[in-house]
């Protein structure tokens, strides 16, 4: 089959968060099943052209490759891409990112006829690509070269949609009758990934459980009326893990690699992260591990209504993330406050999370919702075990076997539940059976990638 994937972000070229592993991923896993894929994705100025060996197709897009033979085309356009930040700069969303986005629809298709290729389905991911299926049914129906693709659209966060100002609505280039209900129109407003739900072939979300919740009021950020009308074309599946990047037999972020077998090397990567992060270097105390954007989605509201009582716990805790001002704030107080408990690391750093994994004994992830979520399948690979609210992919790959799950959404259930993992990491054999069994999962993309093939053969039949 010829897949195009379409996403704006992609690892190892540009990544802010889940999405882009996902992109980076899945491809690899589907050339390992001997599918003919590409990828199109916007040249960001972080986008290093040496590093990559970027090649210059014409005078809008250069390429390189990725895996043995996957091209991955690179839409140029230095007034839309050439900048800081791939959708906000300073904690403020650019201003233009409707603009920059439909530039990067538009041209991908043009791309797909310069180089001729006919893909079976285009693949496109989240908001920032889910106008390519609005291009497609409403300008370019009528053209034979588009006539048997078929279009799958992940939504890896319905809590993103990219919804603009109506003025904005004449930069599309879309007539003015898809504003409106059965089209892009969202509360006056325009609402991209309304769009792409409405106009793509099929729908899907990164984790089954989360495919149920987005048709609920609670879950859908208001699209829950268009997601029950589209639900027989929504499905449901698991994010794969990259196990080459993420494996700590082999990992070069940290210094002691290991295995179930050589479990005494994670010993070893706990007391250089509690070296590197300043905390007082003791085995005996468990450590928990929290990597993640500081937004409220990520279960930090309670967290912060609960650290208190969780750092007068005997723990440690190593936190790196940005995000949203007001955590970074309770963080830096507690950090202040317990300086012995908390290690706070408010910055992107790739080294610094792969040390994390390796080196905590627990993994925080108590988000409110969470489509499928990295974090937790990371953690499991490298033996820390998660403690997860029990929502969406967390519910999917996270249970009393693997590690410590709790059901209601509240402060208390939350301290409750980490009461009770800093008392069964007291009991060594316990403890290590629970990280063998965390080890053992298998969340590799081969499963992932071989669900999606089915989706993609279900496409191609509407
Ligand atoms: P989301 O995509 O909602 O942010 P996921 O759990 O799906 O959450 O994926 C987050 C990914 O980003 C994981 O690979 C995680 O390790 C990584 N990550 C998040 N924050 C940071 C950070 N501050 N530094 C390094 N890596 C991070």
């Amino acid at each position: 089959m010829k897949i195009a994937i379409c996403a704006s972000e992609v690892v190892p070229f540009a990544k802010t968060g889940g999405l882009a592993d996902v992109a980076g991923a899945l491809p690899l896993a589907l050339e390992r099943e001997k599918q003919d894929v590409i990828i199109i994705m916007p040249r960001y100025k972080a986008v290093d052209s040496s590093k990559f060996k970027l090649k210059e197709l014409n005078d809008g897009t250069s390429w390189t490759t990725l895996g043995d033979n996957i091209k991955v085309y690179f839409i140029e356009n230095d007034k839309y891409f050439n900048r800081e930040g791939l959708y906000q700069d300073k904690n403020a969303d650019h201003k233009d990112n409707l603009e920059r986005f439909a530039y990067y629809s538009r041209a991908a298709l043009q791309l797909l006829k310069q180089i001729n290729f006919k893909a079976d389905i285009i693949h496109c991911h989240d908001w920032q690509a889910a106008l390519i299926p609005v291009y497609l049914k409403n300008i370019y129906f009528d053209d034979p070269f588009f006539e048997s693709v078929r279009t799958v659209l992940t939504i890896h966060n319905i809590g993103y949609q990219g919804v603009f100002p109506k003025d904005d609505f004449p930069k599309l280039g879309l007539d003015w009758s898809l504003f409106n209900i059965e089209g892009l129109e969202f509360y006056g407003q325009v609402n991209i990934l309304k769009g792409g739900i409405e106009f793509s072939d099929l729908i899907n979300t990164v984790s089954p459980t989360y495919a149920k919740e987005i048709q609920d009021k609670e879950f859908a950020f208001g699209l829950e009326g268009l997601l029950n009308k589209r639900r027989d074309s929504i499905f449901g599946i698991l994010n794969g893990l990259d196990y080459d990047i993420w494996d700590p037999g082999k990992d070069k972020f940290i210094a002691h690699k290991y295995s179930i077998d050589t479990l005494d090397q994670k010993v070893k990567d706990k007391a250089d992260l509690q070296s590197i992060c300043r905390l007082p270097v003791n085995k005996a105390l468990p450590l928990f591990g929290i990597v993640s954007r500081l937004a409220g989605q990520k279960g930090f509201d309670i967290l912060a209504e609960g650290i208190d009582e969780i750092c007068k716990m005997k723990i440690q805790m190593v936190v790196l993330g940005t995000g949203e001002l007001v955590y970074h704030d309770i963080f830096k107080e507690m950090a202040a406050k317990y300086p012995n408990v908390i290690s706070l690391n408010l910055k992107f750093d790739d080294s610094l999370a792969h040390k994390i994994y390796a080196g905590s004994d627990l993994f925080l992830m108590p988000s409110r919702y969470e489509p499928c979520g990295l974090g937790q399948l990371i953690s499991l690979r490298y033996g820390s075990i998660p403690l997860v609210f029990k929502t969406g992919g967390l519910a999917d790959t996270v249970n009393s076997a693997n590690g410590f799950v709790f059901d209601n959404y509240n402060e208390l259930d939350l301290v409750k539940t980490v009461k009770k993992a800093v008392a069964a990491f007291k009991n060594k054999a316990s403890w290590l059976a629970q990280v063998a069994r965390a080890m053992k999962c298998d969340f590799s993309w081969k499963a992932s990638a071989q669900k999606y093939l089915d989706l993609y053969a279900k496409a191609k039949k509407r």
